[in-house]
């Protein structure tokens, strides 16, 4: 590697990060991270922190588990990359399929079709829920619906059913015939309800009203995070999803959850649509599928929809897919990955670190004004809203957020920001002691603002 000064000089000079302001990096450049064991990363300068993102929603099993680092170094001396191409494929894309389907098989999946992340699991179920309306002979259902403030990655198909502006402003026209609802965010709707179960019920309102103005023989899918992540950690009412599930199912929608951070253990159980007790048509996953130490994800394929194709003339044939789709060396960190994630049983411990950590933001809640709202109570996704005045509930400026972000990290944990919220998704194998350690770090950060 090349010395620490060679890469300071060159930090922000050749790479254009995602997420990030070409022409601002250079003024502010990237923190450098060198190393990681267990939740704790370590910057250039040796400055050690717990990761209170995990990576980016990914991290699940910590950066040191072993066996999934020998399986991909296994994996890459037998066969570092075959097609998954139909014609051919290799032992641990079948070892890999058969693991994953068994994994959610209580959630109705039956079929596995693997991809290079999240955005392309997303892709493959909004055009494989298209196909199965076309194979089922009702071609003209091609609309997509969708939630304000969900995040579903940022290819053309997953930017356009995402709710978030930022994300579409530039890129338009998005695809057509994608249409929002409003978000279940109890903190700030357009109802000004604060009843959580009222709110779910006017959003299912607003979503009948759509569908009859669309007419219901023109929309394919709904697609919804069971807890929203990047859109500031929203839980819905639990009445929500089943609100959702019976208005597709009277009205011919496919329902896909994306379940690219909830699923895999970060909610407290397998999947976050488990915690609504709904079984999704399609299911998009990644991040956690191979705890980040391989770029995998999945789109996966309830009975329901997998009866239609596999009983379809040539036209089911599906003219989609990745060069990396079943890779065998991301197949064999999924099989190492989900053997590990059961061994450990990551959910049992995120549900408690996660209350631990969310019952302590609320306690800073309590002692600072510019808490405005504190998301979370289901495992370890916390999301906690700034504001600059608690009344008018006025989001907190761009330099404040920044401020508290550097003194958290310096008093010892990495948060994210997303605009004015907080983000946090922990590694799920992180530690009581751990959590303590985030928790003083934001007492910190807010006693910096
Ligand atoms: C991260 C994420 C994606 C996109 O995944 P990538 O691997 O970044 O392409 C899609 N949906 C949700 C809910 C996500 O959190």
């Amino acid at each position: 590697m090349k010395d620490e000064n060679f890469l300071k000089e060159n930090n922000a000079r050749h790479l254009w990060q995602p997420m990030g302001h070409p022409g601002d990096a250079q003024a502010n450049p990237p923190r450098i991270i060198k190393s990681a064991r267990g939740s704790t990363i370590t910057d250039i300068d040796g400055h050690s922190v717990v990761d209170a993102v995990g990576g980016l929603w990914c991290v699940n099993l910590g950066y040191s588990n072993d066996k999934v680092k020998q399986a991909i170094a296994d994996q890459l001396q037998v066969l570092p990359y075959a097609s998954g191409f139909a014609g051919s494929t290799t032992p641990p894309a079948i070892e890999a399929a058969y693991a994953v389907q068994a994994f959610f098989a209580e959630d109705g999946i039956e079929r596995v079709f693997f991809t290079s992340g999240g955005s392309d699991s997303v892709e493959t179920c909004l055009r494989l829920a298209r196909q199965y309306h076309r194979l089922r002979g009702e071609p003209t259902r091609t609309k997509f619906l969708s939630l304000k403030k969900g995040y579903h990655g940022t290819h053309f198909g997953g930017a356009s059913v995402n709710g978030n502006i930022r994300f579409r402003t530039a890129y338009e026209p998005l695809l057509p015939g994608c249409f929002h609802l409003t978000a279940p965010y109890t903190y700030r709707n357009p109802f000004d309800e604060t009843d959580p179960a009222r709110l779910a019920q006017k959003i299912v309102q607003m979503a009948e009203d759509e569908i009859a103005f669309q007419g219901a023989n023109t929309i394919a899918a709904f697609i919804m995070e069971p807890i929203l992540g990047a859109g500031g950690v929203i839980v819905p009412d639990a009445s929500f999803m089943p609100l959702m599930r019976d208005l597709c199912d009277r009205h011919g929608i496919l329902m896909i959850a994306d379940e690219v951070i909830t699923g895999f253990g970060r909610t407290g159980d397998w999947t976050g649509a488990r915690h609504w007790g709904v079984k999704p048509d399609l299911m998009s996953c990644a991040k956690g599928i191979t705890s980040a130490y391989f770029p995998v994800g999945a789109a996966l394929i309830s009975g329901k929809v997998a009866e239609v194709f596999e009983s379809a003339g040539a036209d089911g044939a599906i003219w989609h897919g990745y060069t990396y789709s079943a890779h065998p060396v991301g197949a064999a960190a999924v099989v190492a990955c989900l053997a590990e994630t059961l061994r450990l049983d990551t959910k049992t411990n995120a549900a408690a670190r996660g209350t631990q950590l969310y019952e302590g933001v609320c306690r800073l809640a309590e002692k600072y004004d510019v808490i405005g709202d504190v998301r979370g109570g289901h495992g370890l996704m916390v999301g906690i809203e700034i504001v600059s005045d608690r009344a008018t509930k006025a989001p907190m400026d761009a330099q404040t957020m920044t401020r508290i972000h550097q003194a958290t990290y310096e008093a010892g944990a990495m948060v994210r920001l997303g605009m004015h919220n907080i983000l946090m998704s922990p590694p799920l194998v992180v530690t009581e002691a751990e959590i303590d350690q985030v928790l003083a770090a934001l007492d910190t950060g807010f006693a910096a603002a």
